[in-house]
């Protein structure tokens, strides 16, 4: 499907509509763009419940939506579970959105869980314990929400690097020898739910995300058109990770994007994403 005939758009928003607690210029007038037609919000972070990330992308002035359009690596992990077994038992390492998400659907059990999830929080010592002994004693599948080795953070106002779901899954993973499932971006089931909520299939759809090996090839892999933005971690002039196929579209920021997307649709006009 030609870039200018897409109906849809799934949006990574951590380094494409903002950074930390910090909107990334035009994002709001992006958002205007594109909220003509069917989009979702997908994100690998599992610690935030849907309902405060809509809370944050109002409080930056970014878009005002529903909870329902956004989606998580834990929502997308415990619909993933539900699939595998109708009223799963549980052990989770995670924080609130995680939690909120597997409590949904499932029943934590740390005695019989068939399920070891991990997502991103804080990770103690007796957790790995009562994990591994469920995954040698039970069973039990290790699951990850996310295999991001490392995710960019923000505390009193200083940027951070904090470890991501593939770094906190690692003790559970070796102490066992398990190779983890992951749920979230490069990795279907994330995309998937986001494209059966907003009822369109993967070919319709365009991948707006920062990381090319995340966020573009997984997009990539299902069919979707993509469009890597580089104002996340991904810089200008970086080359892309061996081996990975061009992004449909490669700019630097949202203005650019903004400009390649109304020149496909043959919408004039003078405002911002018409400037150099
Ligand atoms: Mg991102």
């Amino acid at each position: 499907m030609p870039i200018a005939e897409i109906k849809g758009f799934l949006l990574d928003m951590d380094g494409v509509l903002y950074h930390g607690e910090r909107a990334l210029p035009h994002a709001a007038e992006f958002m205007r763009l594109v909220s003509g037609r069917p989009h979702c919000f997908i994100t690998n972070n599992p610690v935030l419940p849907p309902a405060r990330v809509a809370e944050k992308l109002a409080r930056l002035g970014i878009a005002k939506v529903d909870a329902a359009a956004i989606v998580t690596s834990a929502q997308a992990t415990a619909a993933w579970l539900a699939r595998q077994k109708a009223d799963f038992r549980y052990f989770a390492v995670g924080g609130e959105g995680l939690h909120e998400a597997l409590a949904a659907v499932g029943r934590e059990d740390a005695e019989k869980a068939e399920f070891v999830v991990v997502g991103e929080g804080a990770l103690d010592f007796e957790a790995i314990v009562t994990g591994i002994n469920l995954i040698f004693d039970n069973d039990a599948r290790l699951v990850g929400t996310n295999p991001d080795s490392s995710v960019d953070a923000f505390r009193d106002g200083r940027h951070v690097v904090l470890p991501g779901g593939g770094a906190l899954i690692a003790p559970f993973a070796e102490a066992t020898g398990r190779q983890p499932i992951f749920i979230g971006k490069p990795n279907a089931p994330l995309y998937e739910m986001a494209l059966a909520r907003l009822g369109l299939a993967a070919g319709e759809c365009m991948m707006i995300g920062d990381r090319p090996d995340t966020d573009i090839v997984g997009a990539q892999r299902l069919g979707m058109k993509t469009a890597l933005v580089r104002s996340g971690r991904f810089r200008p002039g970086e080359p892309l990770p061996d081996g990975m196929a061009p992004p449909d579209i490669d700019v630097t920021d949202l203005e650019r994007l903004a400009s390649v997307l109304r020149e496909q649709w043959g919408v004039s006009g003078s405002s911002w994403c018409d400037s150099p």
